[in-house]
């Protein structure tokens, strides 16, 4: 018997189609509390906070120096 292992939402509970979902990981500023991640279905990954990050490129010039 194949044994599926099925990915689970970690906020609703529901469970996540294969290809779909996103990977929330949280890194601590602190470096000893390490970090931890929550796998997201579609519609709780969208509700999470945050921005959307640019992939590739340059990021914008800040206020430097
Ligand atoms: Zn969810």
């Amino acid at each position: 018997m194949a044994r599926v292992t099925r990915l689970v939402c970690d906020n609703c509970g529901k469970e996540v189609d294969e290809a779909k979902g996103a990977v929330m990981r949280i890194n601590f500023t602190d470096a000893r509390r390490g970090s931890k991640q929550a796998d997201l279905c579609d519609a709780c990954a969208g509700k999470m906070p945050g921005q959307a990050v640019a992939r590739r490129g340059r990021r914008p010039k800040t206020a430097a120096a």
